[in-house]
């Protein structure tokens, strides 16, 4: 019998109660499942984290085979010290669906121009004799081509977008340019009318988005960040929408969360700010992931979504 250290917030336990007890039987493996306290530290198999949770220092789980992370981003836990055991992410089919909704949803936002056609209340008929472009005339650019990146990709292609995607190493999908490296970026920049960064929190990407690259962005580039706050310079950023070079801003994700009140995202008229909802994992999918990595373990398979702590993500 293995024992299971549920180590994310207690109030997220009832939601995980039945789906990740269920989904660890279904696998065949007798466990046990804990909650941070009762059980002794070095009992514990697997720990099942949350950078919310309570356990953030591992050295007293000297038994635990693998830290099993529920969030994708591993940003907070991949340079703790006390880690030495393997750290796997999460990459969970419902927080995926959940980042398509959100990148088609708000792409479609800025590419039909809804929020301009919302405000118009004032009785006048505005056919001018134009219509918007098809989504094949509208250049969308993914920068990170990871699991989520590219199910986005994907799902703006089939809607029939003009894809481009940029990740750190060459990738080959189909219908999408697919680019790489520094070129890469500036030559995916200055096509993206509508540019979508969904890149992981590391040492290399922190400011990604700076005064620099955001000036290679057409004139009025809209820009969706569900990625991380760190990818973006918010001065830089704030610059860039004052000026117009940026037209608009949809960000989820922030340095500081929740985004302080008196943030000037907040008031910025040309910026939507959503609190970090982009995609969450989902109990029933993210726990059969937790599950099929402990029967690998057990079995004496590789894990799946091993983080590879050199490179952050
Ligand atoms: P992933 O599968 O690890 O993919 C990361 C992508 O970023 C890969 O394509 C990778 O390139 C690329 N990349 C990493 N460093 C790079 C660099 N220096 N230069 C260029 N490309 C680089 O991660 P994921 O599952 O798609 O998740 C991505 C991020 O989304 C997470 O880390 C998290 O921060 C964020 N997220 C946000 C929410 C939300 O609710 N807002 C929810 C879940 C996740 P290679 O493919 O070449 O390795």
């Amino acid at each position: 019998m293995i024992r299971v250290l549920f180590a994310d917030k207690s109030s997220n336990w009832p939601r995980y109660e039945g789906p990740l007890t269920e989904a660890i039987a279904a696998t065949g493996v007798a466990a046990e499942i804990v909650q941070p306290g009762e059980a002794d530290p070095s009992s514990v198999d697997y720990i099942v984290y949350s950078p919310q949770g309570p356990v953030q220092d591992f050295t007293a789980y000297t038994k635990a085979k693998a830290v099993l992370n529920l969030w994708a981003g591993v940003e907070r836990v991949v340079g703790n010290t006390t880690l030495t055991q393997p750290l796997c992410r999460m990459v969970d089919a419902g927080l995926e669906r959940g980042m398509v909704e959100y990148v088609t949803g708000h792409v479609l936002r800025y590419h039909l121009g809804i929020d301009a056609t919302l405000a118009q209340q004032d009785g006048v008929w505005r056919h001018d004799g134009g219509v918007p472009p098809l989504a094949r005339n509208r250049s969308v650019v993914m920068l990170g081509l990871g699991a989520l990146g590219k199910a986005c990709a994907e799902a703006l292609v089939e809607l029939g977008f003009t894809v481009t995607g940029w990740s750190r190493t060459p990738k080959d999908i189909a219908g999408i340019t697919c680019l790489s490296g520094e070129d890469g970026l500036r030559a995916a920049l200055s096509r993206a009318e509508i540019l979508v960064s969904i890149l992981p929190d590391t040492p290399e990407t922190t400011d990604l988005l700076n005064a620099e690259t955001l000036a290679l962005l057409p004139e009025g580039a809209r820009i969706i960040n569900p990625g991380r706050g760190t990818l973006i310079d918010d001065d830089a950023l704030l610059a860039a929408l004052d000026r117009g070079q940026v037209g608009h801003a949809t960000l989820d994700v922030f340095r500081t969360e929740p985004l302080p009140p008196e943030h000037p995202y907040w008031a910025h008229p040309n910026v939507t700010v959503t609190p970090h909802i982009a995609a969450e994992s989902r109990a029933e999918t993210a726990s059969e992931v937790i599950a099929e990595n402990i029967r690998r373990s057990e079995a004496g398979e590789p894990f799946l979504y091993l983080v590879d702590r050199s490179r952050g993500y």
